[in-house]
Parts: structure tokens; sequence; C-alpha cells
């Protein structure tokens, strides 16, 4: 995926779906949520403070509070909440889910720093250990 493809998949916030629990490079992550919150903030601030300040609309300033819940946070918070639920899924269908070197936020595993799949596992179980010994 180029960098083209990042930038336009953390500004539209595209869903992630099944097709990234089987993908070593899943478009959904903590991260990937984290920085498209903090992309569509910085636009809507830049934006809305233009905007307000050349068109004498300062009086409206809460327009962009309520702008930046509905068009940064809110489908965010969404997104957060889809991708949680894709992360119960798969801890529950793979080895590395039940595996304390599992990274859920990165769908990663923490001594290869590569992100695992449903197909990929990167260590096929020889590093495997259980979370209750950490
Ligand atoms: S050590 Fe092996 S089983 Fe554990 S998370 Fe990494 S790849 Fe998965």
């Amino acid at each position: 995926m180029n960098i083209f493809d990042k930038i336009i998949d953390l500004f539209l916030f595209r869903d992630g779906s099944d097709e990234d629990s089987r993908s070593t490079e899943p478009k959904v992550t903590v991260g990937s949520i984290v920085w498209g919150v903090m992309l569509r903030t910085t636009i809507l601030l830049l934006v809305s403070t233009f905007l307000l300040y050349t068109m004498e609309y300062r009086h409206l300033w809460w327009f962009m509070l309520f702008g930046i819940w509905l068009l940064a946070i809110y489908p965010g918070w969404r997104q957060y909440h889809k991708f949680h639920e894709r992360m119960k899924k798969f801890t529950e269908d793979t080895l590395c889910g039940s595996c304390k070197y599992f990274n859920s936020a990165g769908q990663l595993c923490k001594i290869y720093d590569e992100h695992v799949s449903t197909e990929h596992i990167p260590c096929d179980g020889q590093n495997w250990e259980p979370l209750s010994e950490e």
C-alpha cells in the first residue's frame, strides 16, 4: 500500500473487515484510528479557523467543536468499536490470540515485530507462551 492510499484510509475512516484478519497489512489498527482522528481534527481546525476568521462568523465557534465531534471523534469511536469486535473474534480464532507476545492493538507479534493474521503465524507456534504466565 503506498503512502497516498494510507492517507486516504486515515482520512476516510475506511472500515476494517474480516479481510484485515487474514492480512499481514491490516488497514485498521488502534494506531491508524488515532492517526485518523488526529488528521481529521487538524484539517477541521485549520479549515474552520480560516472560515471563522475570514467570514466574520466568530460567534459560531461552537460549530467547530460540533464538527470535530461529528466528523472526527465519533467516526473514530465507531471504528474502534468495530475493530474491538473484530479483535475479539481474532483472538478466539488464532493461536496468537492466546499468546503473551500478542499485541491486539496493532495485530502484532511483539517478538517478531510483525503483523500476524489468521493465515500467517510468524513463529509457527514455536515461541507461543500462554497469557497467564505474563
Ligand atoms: S510468539 Fe508466535 S504465537 Fe506468540 S504472538 Fe508471536 S507469532 Fe504469535
